[in-house]
């Protein structure tokens, strides 16, 4: 049976203009047909829905999202039953969803069983694509506290060092099915220990953890706040650098001959910077925090007006985040001066591609799986529009989120 849907206008995430009066045909999880009313004729029988009054476009992609945690507090993290953090991740991925965010990448703490999960349909959630952390001795993963204590889960993150015991190390954590291997570019601001502007790894170790992740199919993506790590990272050729704080000429020149994406995370230094406190940060973090926001100034704003490629994504892990995931939109465009249709393509096709699945999802084209969103309203002219799960209808892989 096709699924008609009639769109008083069509935001396709390809980046043209919208299209008034438009059509999409639906059959079963694929987009069959897309584009003008003029041109494209609804079957008889088809089941048809009217949204003449509603804007049709591509479901939102947040590619920075930590799905199985709720707050910033170690504290709290530390006592928290995994199989608690479980139950929170699948009402976290719920309410994603019901934003209209209809695929996510979780950048540590979500492993491959509760991306089966979703894919079997025990739990109501975006596509999840899932990675799985390394780090390195004396870096932001080692977790090492003042008083000499550590923290250790290998579950979620492992620490190794040299050529051969990174390969061994990454080859253990693709082996557990991950889509993605998240690394520690640099140091970082939540860790107890080390530096943003320290850089991590050597360029041996960082050609490496590339060369095994590809071999597998699987892309990687880096932290990284300073300069230095975020210039090394570029050179490895990674997928995508999280934060990009502190970028220099040398650095966006880099993500754009090699045509890195940058995942800004600007909703999360948002928060951290308005209520560190009550975010649970340490003294410690909260001084890095203040250092990092002032020599990353203007930054963000030099790479978008440079060209650089920008994937939506939040580091949603506090509670209030995972479903307010949109907010990053209007970030994006007061802070890099991107255009309303820049900040959607950097929430769709682009978040697709950074994704690793711009063939599957991420703009409304024939052949592509329909995850899509009705939305009450105009967001070209107020993206705004977009952070009100009740003005938005969602479609994934054609059927209809209730
Ligand atoms: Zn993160």
């Amino acid at each position: 049976m096709v699924h008609a849907i009639k769109a008083g206008r069509l935001i396709d995430g390809c980046g043209g203009d919208p299209i008034e009066a438009a059509v999409m045909l639906v059959e079963g999880k694929t987009i069959h047909a897309v584009g003008s009313a003029t041109h494209i004729k609804i079957p008889e029988g088809a089941e048809i829905t009217d949204a003449s009054e509603k804007t049709l476009m591509p479901g939102l992609i947040d590619t920075h999202v930590h799905i199985m945690s709720t707050s910033a507090s170690l504290e709290q993290n530390l006592f928290t039953p995994k199989a608690v953090s479980y139950f929170q991740a699948a009402k976290n991925l719920k309410r994603t969803l019901r934003a209209g965010f209809t695929t996510v990448r979780d950048a540590g703490g979500a492993d491959a069983g509760i991306r089966q999960a979703l894919e079997m349909g025990l739990i109501s959630g975006p596509r999840l694509v899932v990675s799985g952390c390394i780090g390195q001795t004396g870096g932001l993963m080692e977790l090492r506290f003042p008083s000499g204590a550590q923290i250790i889960n290998e579950d979620t993150w492992r620490v190794c060092d040299g050529v051969e015991g990174v390969r061994k190390t990454v080859r253990k954590v693709l082996r557990r099915g991950v889509d993605f291997v998240k690394i520690f570019a640099t140091g970082g601001v939540v860790a107890p220990q080390g530096s943003p502007f320290t850089a991590e790894w050597s360029p041996d170790e960082l050609a490496v953890i590339i060369e095994e992740a590809h071999r597998c199919g699987a892309g990687v993506m880096a932290h990284a706040e300073g300069n230095a790590g975020i210039k090394n990272a570029l050179r490895a050729g990674v997928t995508s650098i999280e934060h990009g704080n502190v970028l220099d000429q040398e650095a966006i020149d880099l993500f754009l001959a090699k045509g890195i994406f940058l995942v800004p995370t600007l909703h999360i230094t948002r928060i951290l910077s308005e209520k560190g406190d009550t975010a649970g940060l340490s003294a410690v973090s909260k001084r890095k925090e203040e250092r990092l926001a002032k020599e990353g100034q203007g930054c963000f704003r030099r790479a978008c007006e440079a060209g650089v490629k920008v994937a939506l994504g939040t580091d949603a892990f506090i509670a209030d985040m995972h479903g307010s995931n949109a907010a990053e939109l209007s970030l994006m465009m007061d802070m890099g001066g991107l255009s309303t249709m820049e900040a959607i393509i950097a929430g769709t096709r682009n978040a697709a591609e950074c994704c690793l699945l711009g063939d599957e999802v991420g703009t409304l084209e024939a052949g592509k799986l329909a995850d899509f969103l009705l939305v009450d309203g105009d967001p070209l002219t107020d993206i705004t529009v977009l952070q009100a799960p009740e003005r938005i209808t969602v479609y994934k892989e054609g059927l209809l989120v209730q």
